[in-house]
């Protein structure tokens, strides 16, 4: 048996209920096997690959609140700190009530390899909790952010571990998580990324995952000598991601027909108004099926099928696994040229192999939503500075990031003779440096 297959019945054997971390160890391990092959007694006599699917820590807490009838409410924490060997543990947290360990450790050990893949100094690991803030107020929000940061602040550090945002997790809960950490340690410091322009936060960080897929969507198109301008896309999702992906979109001169969040979807086919889903989701936190009372002509449908919308160019910015076989059929039948993950995994395996078989351009989330954790590391660079750069500025690193990323990607793919398997390309390439580092500093 390989040594990725044996580890890999290892980790399932030890966890068995934990279905989108197999999922997301699979898959690396998969691709991982044209380069451990080459290294099999080196890499075993270090028991590499054992330690690299086991995260460093994982800190699972409770998080007592008090909601506005005056009733105590109690959810779950996490932070799984998962690999440190290339820098402090750096990636989001996320609020969503389906949030358990599985989907942390799954998000955690995708953050190794991203990291790895923006050049900068970052280890991996994720967090967040049970809660969700969808119809709390502000005041709930807050007391839950604060409970969780009071636990929370023991394990992070700006050489520690440095979080950020995620689903449920934006500028407001940012703020709240920041002001207690402040309060308790008596610290201002970089501890969290996407921090508010007035106390620390960069330009550009929350418009960064959403263009910086598109910057990495534009290099796979150039490179296959396909124009973006003129092209017609679906983005799902209405959230961060989904919003600056549209935003950038639009700029480059493609038109975008529908979006949608997680109760249905909007087609509008003069182009997405992107002006009114802000307004929307950003200063209302309402519902995408506003959009169809309020645009003539676009058309509101309750449930999930967005991917029965014909497009050329289709990015799915919302939440594991939401894509499909079924929906990815769809799309191929419906003349779909590339596909690029804004959000993390949101592509089943089932329907990434067949895109990748029926020469759909694929650009895995590891690579193609690297932007925003790029953009984090750039916020911390800032802060140690005590500098703040232009917007232009750090919009020009962002891209020469992703630029850089694709480069490596697809040189990765090239040398281990899979040439255009963008996901082999981006699993090999965050791997190698994770792997070289860990070699180097001996068993730990
Ligand atoms: P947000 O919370 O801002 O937005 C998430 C969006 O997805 C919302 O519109 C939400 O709808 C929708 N959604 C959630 N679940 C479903 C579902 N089951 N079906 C359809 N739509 C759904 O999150 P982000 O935009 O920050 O994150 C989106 C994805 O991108 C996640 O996978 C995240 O891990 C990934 N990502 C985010 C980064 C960042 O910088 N923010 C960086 C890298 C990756 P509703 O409004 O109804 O909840």
């Amino acid at each position: 048996m390989s040594y990725t297959q044996e580890i890999y019945e290892k980790v399932v054997a030890k966890n068995p209920n934990e279905p989108e971390y197999l999922q997301a160890v699979k898959e690396v391990l998969d691709s991982l096997q044209v380069v451990i092959d080459q290294n099999e007694e080196t890499y075993r006599k270090a028991g590499l690959l054992e330690r690299i699917v086991e995260p460093e820590r994982i800190i699972s807490f409770r998080v007592p609140w008090v909601d506005d009838e005056g009733k105590v409410q109690v959810n779950r924490g996490f932070r799984v700190q998962y690999n440190s060997a290339i820098g402090p543990y750096k990636g989001g947290l996320r609020l969503h009530p389906s949030v358990n360990q599985s989907i942390l450790k799954f998000l955690g050990f995708e953050q190794v390899f991203k990291n790895s893949l923006t050049g900068l100094p970052m280890g991996g690991g994720k967090g967040g909790s049970d809660f969700d803030p969808k119809g709390k107020s502000d005041r709930e929000v807050m007391a839950f952010c604060q409970s969780f940061m009071t636990e929370l602040y023991k394990y992070i550090g700006k050489d520690e571990d440095v979080p950020a945002g995620d689903i449920g997790v934006g500028g407001r809960e940012i703020g709240f998580l920041y002001g207690q950490y402040k309060r308790l340690t008596g610290l201002y410091e970089g501890v969290l990324t996407g921090k508010g322009l007035t106390y620390g936060g960069s330009l550009v960080r929350t418009e960064a995952t959403g263009y910086g897929l598109i910057y990495i969507l534009k290099e796979m198109l150039d490179d296959a000598g396909i124009e973006l301008a003129g092209k017609t896309a679906v983005v799902t999702g209405s959230g961060n991601v989904a919003i600056y992906a549209v935003q950038k979109l639009q700029s480059y001169g493609a038109k975008v027909v529908a979006m949608c969040d997680s109760t249905g979807y909007v087609c509008d086919p003069d182009g997405i108004k992107l002006d009114i889903i802000k307004d929307i989701k950003e200063v209302k936190r309402g519902r995408i099926s506003e959009y169809a009372a309020r645009v003539p002509g676009a058309v509101y449908q309750d449930g999930r099928g967005i991917w029965n919308i014909p497009c050329d160019i289709y990015l799915p910015c919302a939440t594991q696994n939401e894509l499909g076989l079924e929906g990815a059929k769809v799309l191929v039948a419906n003349g779909v040229v590339a596909v690029a993950e804004g959000a993390n995994m949101p592509t089943t395996r089932e329907a990434t192999d067949y895109l990748k078989a029926q020469g759909v351009l694929f650009m895995p989330g590891k690579a193609a939503n690297a932007g925003g954790v790029a953009t984090s590391g750039l916020e911390m660079s800032q802060n140690s500075l005590r500098l703040s750069w232009t917007r232009e500025e750090v919009d020009e690193r962002l891209h020469n990031i992703m630029r850089d990323i694709y480069a490596k990607v697809s040189d990765a793919a090239k040398r281990y003779g899979v040439a255009g398997d963008f996901v082999a390309g981006a699993n090999i390439a965050g791997f190698e440096k994770v792997a070289n580092a860990m070699m180097a500093q001996g068993i730990v």
